[in-house]
């Protein structure tokens, strides 16, 4: 049996897919961060990677 809700698809996939690098440590961040959550720099690319084989 398996469940497919799609909100939580498309939530791991936000997750999985779409975040911040910090420049200075390399943490990974959500999204929508402003500021790295382990060093606090604000120097953070974004890092969009798509699905595999896509
Ligand atoms: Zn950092």
């Amino acid at each position: 049996m398996s469940i497919r809700d799609p909100f939580k698809l498309e939530l791991a996939r936000k997750y999985l897919l779409d975040f911040k690098i910090c420049r200075r440590c390399g943490a990974r961040n959500p999204p929508k961060a402003v500021k790295c959550r382990k060093c606090r720099s604000k120097n953070l690319r974004p890092k969009k990677r798509r699905l595999a084989g896509h």
